[in-house]
């Protein structure tokens, strides 16, 4: 007899797909829908938005893998993860104020793929590519080619960190540092465990979100391996990209040792509301997340159509505070190139 507090333990698996059942994560990768027009076919967005999704994909290629597709409505142009994805050609307005490297990256890196900005912390660019564009990406314009580094520059930016010994933790990020093979995440993770002042791998992803299934064996044979203690921060904005895959995926993550932080952008049209964002903090600890940060929107030429005002941006945390508990707030935080940290609105 199932009691009424043992039916309350079972997890809700019932849609979990079967790992064994889904395509490894480098053939969903490959066969990522990478044509606007199949993207709008595929979600029955009708000829009118053509044109506008042409235009974008020129400035910034599509790229939505079928995952993540599954976890759109098709026929609602509205969608808040379609938002996400879906080019228009608002993307080719020039606006004051929104420009190529918002950030001012490029002057922070001493090594090819290593940007040391914040004290005690370096961010290693460890792939170039990305499992999904996001049409807000601020590294839409980024020199990704200049800073994809061979062995030999791994080397380079590794002494770096060697060299330093004010450093205690080494951010794995990118495009998504996911994207790249296991072998040579295994091969540079072995390296930066063997630096004594390391305490700490961060890996700053949205791969298990869009592509749960890269969560796999090997994933978990070289994270598993390293004394390095593991924080994963996702970047999920919507409670709707969480589906049972996802939370299947964390749980592994979990189970590994890795403490799960998310960070959102704020981004209008998709999760600028009280209920969207208390909908989303409120599935993220379903899932064993806890929300980190929530960024406002960094200027990127062809992002401005995503923006929420300052005002704007204040006022619904405001409200969040008064319906989640507190250790479900995400902070509120602008990135100031120049400045050695996030700093909180
Ligand atoms: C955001 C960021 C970090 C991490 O900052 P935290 O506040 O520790 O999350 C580190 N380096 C760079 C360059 C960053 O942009
Ligand atoms: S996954 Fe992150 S880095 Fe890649 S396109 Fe999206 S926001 Fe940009």
């Amino acid at each position: 007899m199932i009691t009424r507090s043992s039916a309350l333990l079972q997890r809700p698996d019932r849609e979990a797909r079967p790992l064994s059942l889904q395509a490894r994560w480098q053939t969903q990768l490959a066969r990522a829908i990478r044509d606007p027009r199949e993207l709008c076919r595929r979600l029955r967005l009708d000829e009118t938005f053509w044109p506008g999704a042409e235009r974008g994909h020129d400035l910034f290629e599509v790229r939505v893998p079928e995952a993540y597709l599954a976890r759109i409505r098709p026929g609602d142009p509205s969608d808040p993860l379609l938002r996400q994805v879906l080019p228009l050609a608002e993307e080719a307005l020039a606006t004051p104020g929104y420009v190529a490297d918002p950030l001012e990256e490029a002057e922070h890196a001493p090594a090819p793929g290593l940007i040391h900005k914040y004290a005690g912390r370096v961010l290693l660019i460890a792939s170039p590519a990305c499992a999904v564009n996001c049409r807000y990406c601020f590294r839409r314009h980024f020199p990704y080619e200049e800073n994809a580094p061979s062995r030999a520059q791994w080397d380079e930016s590794l002494e770096h960190i060697r060299r330093d010994t004010t450093i205690h933790e080494a951010i794995l990020s990118g495009g998504d540092p996911l994207a790249a093979s296991d072998r040579q995440l295994a091969w540079l993770v072995e390296r930066l465990d063997a630096i004594p002042h390391l305490k700490r791998l961060r890996i700053h992803t949205r791969l298990p979100v869009v592509i749960p299934e890269r969560i796999d064996d090997a994933l978990l044979g070289w994270l598993s391996a390293t004394r390095l203690q593991k924080v994963m921060v996702l970047h999920i904005n919507h409670a709707n990209e969480i589906d049972e895959a996802v939370i299947a995926a964390c749980r592994r993550l979990s189970d590994a040792g890795v403490t799960l932080l998310n960070q959102s952008v704020l981004l209008r049209g998709v999760n600028d509301s009280v209920e969207a964002l208390a909908a989303l903090s409120e599935r993220l600890f379903e899932a064993g997340i806890l929300p980190y940060y929530l960024h406002v929107l960094d200027p990127v030429a062809g992002a401005a159509h995503f923006d929420v005002a300052d005002l704007d941006a204040r006022e619904l945390v405001a409200g969040l505070r008064e319906v989640l508990p507190g250790f479900l707030m995400p902070r509120l935080v602008r990135e100031i190139p120049g400045e050695r940290s996030k700093t909180p609105l």
